[in-house]
């Protein structure tokens, strides 16, 4: 059964092992029933399925994991966690701890081979300094993914929600919406951790699309051409553009190409949509051939 989720027995756990929590690690234990069965039940987690997640700490939700799923590797950087994690998950046999960095870690392959290559459900209460890469890599490197439910900072699940013309709106927002579709699944306050963090949180679900919503022809393009509108947010997307070294096109043919995606000249990349990106995108790369 699954016994962590409260402060007494995390205390306990912590106190037994004379645990020291590492900030650079981002270490922040969830001590809220409510919280853990609201994750699981967003993540939609079954018997099929095999889950990845993505530092277990003491096990907390690993222990729901394990009841939940069909089997579990549960990837953890800190090595003091291990006996830990050996303990408190010593009633599960549908478990892997895996001690490493989960950004040096072979996910394809793990999927591969514990999974047989289906899609994944990735399930997460996040380290925060590392949100992003974490995200990004799993998309990027195309790994066979279903779904990603994990807690992050407040703020960080805003970004990855909102549309064009809100201040929030960038780079990390157009990179989920072209992979997944996501959703804001709940709110939590500090109090719900051990220690508090500094900022709220909140559990976003990104479900993984079927089909990508935008037809582009070179990804990697695209995502350059994102990342140099945004680098310099006030000014105009001609600029932005103009001055990345990796966009190799003359100011002439980059103003030709935002009069054939028929907007303003004069118009900031924050107001383009994701299609006008994908857009963008597919006219340049004509250009460059
Ligand atoms: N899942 C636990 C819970 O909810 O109580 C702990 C979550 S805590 C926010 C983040 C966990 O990620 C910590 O256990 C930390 O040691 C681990 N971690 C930090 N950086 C990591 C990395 N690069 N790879 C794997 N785990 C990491």
């Amino acid at each position: 059964m699954a016994t962590l989720g409260n402060p007494q027995n995390t205390i306990a756990v912590l106190q037994k092992y004379n645990f020291n929590f590492q900030k650079k690690f981002g270490q922040n234990f969830l001590i809220d029933t409510r919280v853990l069965e609201r994750i699981i039940a967003a993540a939609g987690v079954t018997k099929e399925d095999f889950v990845l997640e993505i530092g277990p700490g003491i096990g907390t939700m690993t222990q729901y994991l394990c009841e939940n799923a069909r089997a579990v590797a549960a990837v953890e950087i800190d090595k003091n966690l291990i006996p830990i994690l050996e303990d408190t998950l010593s009633d599960y046999d549908n478990v892997e701890v895996i001690n490493d960095d989960i950004l040096k870690v072979d996910i394809n392959r793990l999927a591969e081979e514990r999974n047989g290559g289906k899609p994944i459900k990735v399930v997460a209460n996040l380290p925060y300094y590392i949100t992003t890469p974490i995200i990004m890599g799993l998309f990027e490197s195309h790994v066979p993914i279903d779904s990603i439910t994990i807690m992050v900072q407040k703020e960080v699940a805003d970004r990855m929600q909102v549309g064009p013309g809100t201040k929030d709106y960038g780079a990390l927002s157009l990179a989920v919406q072209y992979y997944a579709k996501p959703e804001i699944v709940a709110n939590v306050p500090p109090n719900c951790f051990m220690p508090r963090p500094n900022v709220g949180s909140a559990v976003i679900r990104l479900t993984r699309h079927t089909e990508v919503p935008v037809q582009v022809e070179d990804e990697k393009l695209m995502f350059r051409i994102i990342r140099a509108s945004f680098n310099q947010r006030r000014k105009t997307l001609a600029n932005g553009l103009n001055n990345a070294p990796d966009i190799p096109l003359s100011k002439e043919k980059i103003g030709e190409a935002i009069a054939q995606l028929g907007v303003n000249p004069s118009i900031r990349g924050e107001a383009l949509t994701l299609e006008q990106f994908a857009k963008l995108s597919n006219i340049i790369e004509n250009m460059l051939k």
